[in-house]
């Protein structure tokens, strides 16, 4: 399908909770063409994105990846097997022929990619900048449908905020997420997530207002009608929320119990 000229999407049939519809593969130009996060080793989903290339003439020529995540990378060593074509990612890519620096450029028919370091989702993901269209490939930093699961790093959220802002600062038209429909209104949609996470942390301060609170009890109260399966990465993320309050001097913790931070007097 066809997202804007020059750039199709080709989804992988690989649905669930985590990937939404599927893996969203883009393919950037017609003669020298770019493949963006080949996804996960699904034959068909390989012979796919071989024959967008056959079909406009060119050939494949650069494999990027946005972070290694097993359902935006595998596809790219076969890619790479059937086609030569090098991958371009983060040094700690296993099997990366480029490695990608914050501030490095990739040429696409398109114009100049410029590569973004966006730590959050995953501490080595990347987000590619088409400034020409002012097109963002975000990857798993924004998603089509539902929220982003953070790392399980320290600091995740601190460093996805600090991702988000920086998006923002670009004033993206058009987004193009790992995963779901493509986001008209890129700019709107960052600042949604910014507004949501700063109502998380007042939630998980709401819910610590009675006195120290473990993870799990902040999640029940936080996520009164989760389903179970879902409860794990509930309390990751509450975690992370709460590491983030932490750093800003607003709660601390004694054991498995958080609290708020009596010094502070919001
Ligand atoms: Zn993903």
């Amino acid at each position: 399908m066809l997202v804007t000229p020059g750039v199709q999407v080709i989804r992988a049939a690989n649905p669930s909770p985590m990937t939404g519809e599927g893996t969203n593969t883009y393919v950037v130009g017609e003669q020298q063409i770019i493949v963006i996060d080949p996804g996960p080793v699904l034959p068909a989903h390989v012979e796919q994105i071989l024959s967008a290339a056959q079909r406009s003439g060119g050939r494949i020529t650069a494999l990027l990846v946005t972070h290694q995540h097993s359902d935006h990378l595998p596809a790219a060593y076969t890619l790479k097997q059937r086609t030569g074509a090098p991958i371009l990612a983060h040094p700690s890519v296993p099997g990366v022929d480029r490695a990608l620096d914050d501030g490095a450029t990739v040429a696409s028919e398109l114009g100049e990619i410029a590569i973004l370091s966006t730590p959050g989702h995953a501490d080595d993901h990347l987000s590619f900048w088409l400034a020409s269209q002012r097109l963002l490939f975000a990857g798993d930093l924004v998603a089509g449908v539902g929220t982003v699961v953070l790392s399980s790093s320290p600091g995740a959220l601190s460093a996805y905020l600090a991702s988000l802002r920086r998006l923002i600062s670009l004033g993206p038209l058009t987004i193009l997420p790992g995963h779901g429909p493509i986001v008209p209104n890129g700019v709107a949609r960052v600042q949604s997530y910014l507004d949501h996470r700063a109502e998380r942390d007042r939630q998980i301060l709401t819910a610590l207002a009675g006195g120290p609170r473990s993870v799990d009890e902040i999640v029940a109260r936080v996520y009164p009608d989760l389903r179970p399966e879902l409860r794990s990465m509930a309390g990751r993320n509450v975690s992370a929320h709460l590491e983030h309050l932490r750093e800003a001097g607003l709660v601390e913790r004694r054991g498995e119990n958080w609290s708020r931070n009596n010094q502070t007097l919001s």
